[in-house]
């Protein structure tokens, strides 16, 4: 599963990886490959322009300074925004079963026939045994297929969950109202009934299920589909998500080889979580669907991205934006120069910084001409601590006589002093060039 989309996304950004700076060209570049690579994963084609355009939008627009190098941000972006894509809320953890109401809660599994609707009701029994504690009974109501009802009772007693008797001849809507009266009487925790499927999606299927729905009061619906099936499960769960309101989708034969376009496409097709997958025949190949932990597996990049939330967290935020608007009004004064130059090197020196803040590729001329390199730049703080308040304000103040008193102060010479004046003034132009051009997220386009 994934294997393919994992190997395309990886050579994307294998290629981006090595490079400095990143131009708005190269971003929309990489992202053409990525949305090659999702369509062939058979990803849905809304669900992949969706996604292409977030993470373009996200890449190109950066505001403030956050991260690493450009090629590492975008692979953080794209995690992200596979994350969301697969259904990531808070701290993109799995959704787990709605067990809340008052007893028996019912869940009803609804699915095309030989999706391994009847082979995850009996998971999930197990599940909500072992994992929560609750005593479950099992109901089959498909009657459409020979030998199912029987089907779901061996299970049962493998599971050792109870199962309701058959009563032959009764019909799905019966079935489920003596279903529930029969948890009822004998307390039971939770209620799963297991559906009849069809081969298609006809209008039959989806009345029965209304009306079984109707007499059971589902506090879970969820949605049986075979990933395997690729762009045919997207188009079952719009079918099924139109008629009965699910809550959630359980997706199976994730063991399989399958492209991996229907996890991806299922949440924004159906705008309800992936809560399992399958993982095979066995009843204990269940697992709750993490989908931060899938989008990790798919992009194999865990590296990168923690790199990334590192250097993120390094940032003081709230500094970065009261430069960034000090900026923006055309001040900038020796003291947000230090500010500048901590966060540089808390960064890891100028090498890093190429690119990766509108108007950096400026400021790194501007230090270039002036001579200041990563050596040097440890010593400026010195220089800027030196200075009186004033001088910090106004560095035009700067004569002869005050530079060489500063330079004693921080144990350089006083062409060091020349130095960092001179990139505070360079800087000081870009900024305002910036300003002119329409701020920083005009900028964008000076990005690369
Ligand atoms: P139903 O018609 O939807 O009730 O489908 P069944 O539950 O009868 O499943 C059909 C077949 O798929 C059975 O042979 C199951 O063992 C198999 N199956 C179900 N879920 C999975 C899964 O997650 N992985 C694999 N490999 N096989 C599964």
């Amino acid at each position: 599963m994934f294997d393919n989309l994992s190997d395309r996304l990886g050579n994307v950004f294998d290629r981006l990886r090595g490079r400095g700076a990143l131009s708005e060209t190269d971003v929309r570049e990489a992202m053409r490959e990525v949305r090659v690579a999702l369509l062939e994963a058979d990803v849905a084609l809304p669900v992949a322009r969706r996604f292409i355009d977030a993470v373009t939008e996200k890449a190109v627009g950066q505001d403030v300074l956050r991260s690493v190098t450009p090629g590492q941000q975008v692979v953080k972006i794209v995690h992200d925004e596979l994350v969301e894509m697969l259904g990531g809320g808070e701290g993109a953890q799995a959704e787990d079963l709605n067990l809340a109401a008052k007893p028996p809660v019912v869940i009803m599994m609804v699915g095309l026939q030989g999706s391994g609707k009847t082979t995850t009701t009996a998971k999930l029994a197990k599940y909500i045994r072992e994992k929560h504690g609750r005593k479950a009974l099992m109901a089959s109501l498909d009657v459409a297929r020979p030998a199912a009802q029987e089907q779901l009772a061996v299970l049962g007693t493998q599971v050792d969950v109870a199962t309701l008797p058959i009563v032959k001849g009764q019909q799905p809507v019966d079935i489920a109202r003596r279903a529930l009266e029969s948890a009822r009487l004998q307390a039971m925790d939770v209620l799963l009934l297991d559906t009849a499927g069809r081969l298609h999606v006809d209008q039959a299927l989806m009345d029965e299920m209304k009306a079984v729905a109707g007499v059971s009061a589902p506090t879970e619906v969820l949605l049986v589909v075979d990933s395997l099936t690729g762009q045919d499960a997207v188009n079952v769960a719009q079918s099924f998500s139109g008629e009965v309101p699910l809550t959630g989708v359980v997706l199976t034969r994730m063991d399989g080889d399958a492209r991996g376009g229907a996890a991806l496409s299922m949440r924004h097709v159906t705008g309800k979580p992936i809560k399992f997958a399958g993982t095979g025949e066995k009843l204990d190949a269940l697992e709750a669907f993490h989908p931060g932990r899938v989008a990790d597996r798919i992009l194999g990049m865990g590296d990168v991205v923690s790199l990334v939330e590192k250097a993120a967290a390094s940032i003081k935020e709230e500094d970065a934006e009261a430069l960034a608007k000090r900026m923006a009004k055309g001040q900038f004064d020796l003291n947000d120069l230090r500010m500048q130059l901590k966060q540089m090197q808390n960064m890891g020196g100028l090498g890093m910084l190429a690119g990766m803040m509108p108007g950096m590729k400026k400021a790194k001329a501007a230090m270039a001409s002036s001579g200041m390199d990563d050596k040097l730049l440890v010593h400026m703080d010195a220089v800027i601590s030196s200075m009186t308040p004033m001088e910090r304000e106004r560095p035009e103040l700067m004569n002869a006589k005050r530079k060489k008193r500063v330079a004693a102060g921080a144990g350089v010479d006083v062409q060091d002093v020349n130095k960092l004046l001179k990139m505070h003034q360079e800087m000081a132009r870009a900024m305002k060039q910036i300003r002119k051009m329409g701020g920083f997220k005009g900028l964008a386009a000076a990005f690369g």
